[in-house]
């Protein structure tokens, strides 16, 4: 193959694929709410994926299901739908999407979103467990909720080999033990030892592949956009995590973005400025959003989006599988936990990675609708910017609600904050001339 047909043939090959395979996800789901079948609920942070797809449970992201409503530019519909029924207009916007296709029987754009047999939910956000006592209520389907021990302070986890870890490690297995008798019994199987190390070997493909790829866009020019790209990364990682597709998915994945790397390949912009993403994307008018800040050549290379709303799996974790159920309760624990402090400790992380990916300034979005995520942006950056003179933007508006999206007000606020890096770049320029 020539470098042209390889350079063809590979870039962007992620993206048509992800897409490709998203879709695949919801017919399936549209398939399974027409046939009657079962179904898992679950969320981002903390899937437990692991053990229902030894169960094959196909598995329903709420979250994911939501924000594609916004994508799609019909959130409004739901929203409104939901609000009418009694909803606050305050609360998370996914909620209420959600309960506004429920409330037309799972109609959603992208195909019919079957009934809960089950619910899977951690302590991750408050709002899940307010979430899925609604589904209890709605369906008379059991709900399972992992309480994850979280960071008790910032940099202040405890590792293996620490007794206060292991009592966490094991309170963490003593949950999935009690999950996965919940998962025979929805089923009617029994839970199959060898099938279970089968999802974890694919787990460990992905997580590693996961990793290496947010590693590698730390390449001048980066390699993909955390933003636009990465959510299609993310939605291929949450809905086939455990599963040969995902496992091939993400090699395959690998493999062009080391391409580009070596090729000097970047996104499809020339790479002005490097940016860091704090908080959820503005669905509701994504393109333009990116669009923002493309216009100014700023890219994104990394995103705390990428870290929780991947629940963890950005850290690489590789379960053991001699001891695979000790072992889940593991990655489970590091890597909720980690995606938590995505939310809740980002400071140090956020330091760490200006510096590895030499960032030129960090945007933080905090949202009207999802409280988990915006708390305590403003002093994450008051820190940032005032006490490590990293520039920054804080833009607020919403995930799903256009109503308080204004695109020309940000258009504003993201205008000066560009010409405040050009003008601090010409007199760095300057400073090092004179
Ligand atoms: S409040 Fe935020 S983190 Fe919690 S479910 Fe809603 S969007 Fe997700």
């Amino acid at each position: 193959m020539t470098t042209t047909e390889s350079t063809e043939e590979l870039v962007g090959r992620g993206n048509r694929e992800g897409a490709a395979m998203f879709r695949d996800w919801f017919v399936e789901l549209d398939h399974t709410a027409k046939t009657g079948g079962l179904s898992a609920y679950v969320f981002v942070m903390g899937s437990i994926n692991e053990i229902l797809k030894t169960f094959d449970l196909p598995v329903v992201f709420p979250e994911i299901n939501s924000l594609q409503t916004a994508v799609r530019r019909v959130a409004h519909e739901y929203l409104e739908e939901a609000e009418d029924y009694g909803y606050s207009p305050d609360i998370c916007g996914y909620v209420k999407a959600d309960i506004g296709s429920k409330l037309r029987g799972g109609e959603h754009p992208m195909g019919q979103i079957p009934a809960p047999s089950l619910s899977v939910l951690t302590n991750a956000c408050n709002t899940y467990i307010k979430w899925a006592e609604i589904w209890e209520r709605m369906y008379d389907a059991p709900t399972f909720t992992i309480d994850i021990p979280g960071t008790r302070q910032a940099g202040g986890q405890t590792w293996p080999g620490d007794a206060d870890f292991e009592a966490d490690r094991k309170y963490v297995e003593v949950q999935l033990g009690e999950l996965i008798t919940v998962c025979e019994e929805v089923t009617g199987k029994k839970f199959d030892i060898d099938k279970f190390r089968e999802v974890l070997t694919h787990a460990n493909t992905m997580s590693r592949s996961w990793n290496r790829i947010l590693e590698l866009n730390r390449a001048k020019p980066s390699l993909f956009n955390a933003l636009t790209d990465g959510t299609i990364f993310l939605g291929v990682a949450n809905g086939f995590r455990g599963t040969e597709a995902g496992a091939r998915y993400f090699e395959r994945l690998v493999e062009e973005m080391e391409y580009k790397a070596e090729h000097g390949i970047g996104q499809t912009i020339e790479e002005q400025y490097r940016l860091l993403f704090v908080g959820v994307p503005c669905y509701p008018i994504f393109r333009r959003f990116n669009e923002l800040f493309t216009d100014w050549g700023g890219t994104f290379v990394n995103s705390t989006y990428l870290w929780f709303a991947s629940g963890g799996t950005n850290g690489g974790f590789q379960y053991d599988l001699a001891d695979p159920l000790a072992s889940l309760a593991e990655g489970v624990l590091v890597s909720t936990r980690d995606a938590m402090d995505a939310m809740f400790h980002q400071n140090e992380v956020l330091t760490h990675m200006t510096k590895d990916f030499d960032v030129d300034g960090v945007i933080y979005h905090p949202i009207k609708s999802c409280r988990t995520v915006s708390t305590g942006l403003a002093d994450s950056r008051r820190h940032l910017t005032e006490e490590l003179g990293i520039p920054s933007l804080f833009i607020e508006s919403d995930m799903m609600d256009r109503r308080v999206v204004s695109e020309a007000q940000m258009k504003n606020r993201i205008d000066a904050f560009f010409e405040g890096l050009a003008s601090r770049r010409q007199q760095a320029l300057a400073g090092a001339e004179g």
